[in-house]
């Protein structure tokens, strides 16, 4: 079967595969919706995560959240970008799992999730793994495990 069999996906690790901190798009505790907003449409992602000064992760956030916490009865309310802060609407069940943890314990949570917040043992932000990153890496073994089958 595929390459459960040889090994070759159970061999790899989460820090093979994620992208490190230091490359994560990603907002602050105490940033406005303004300046999140800015960075999400910058970044060109969906979603993001939200730090504090410390790196630890403490949310997500999104342009759909954002928007929705804008809509007023009969407009868009664009000044409250100013003066909303990430952490009053931002998502806080956050998909995240240890650096030491099994890719195949992150399958699971990448069915439902884009990406998964991978933290250190001590509990600081160390990057995310995005579910295409790991498709495509069983892709290529999937593709290697036909071309030898035949
Ligand atoms: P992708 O699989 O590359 O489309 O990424 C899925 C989701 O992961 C994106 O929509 C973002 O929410 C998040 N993501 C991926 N790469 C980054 C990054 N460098 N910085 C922040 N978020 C990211």
């Amino acid at each position: 079967m595929i390459s459960l069999h040889s090994g070759e996906f159970l061999e790899l690790t989460i820090k093979d595969l994620m992208i490190s901190s230091e490359r994560v798009a990603h907002v602050q505790i105490g940033n406005n919706l303004e300046h999140a907003l800015l960075v999400l449409t910058k970044s060109g992602y969906t979603a993001i995560p939200v730090l504090d000064a410390h790196y630890r992760l403490h949310g997500l956030i999104s342009t759909p959240i954002i928007m929705d916490s804008i809509l007023g009865l009969e407009r868009i309310e664009f000044e409250q970008l100013e003066k909303k802060r990430v952490e009053e609407i931002m998502k806080k069940s956050v998909p995240r799992v240890n650096i030491t943890a099994s890719l195949v314990s992150c399958l699971d949570l990448l069915v439902n999730h884009p990406f998964l917040c991978i933290e250190t043992e001590d509990g600081f932000f160390d990057g995310i793994l995005p579910r295409s990153t790991v498709l495509s890496q069983l892709n290529k073994i999937v593709k290697r495990f036909k071309h030898t089958e035949k």
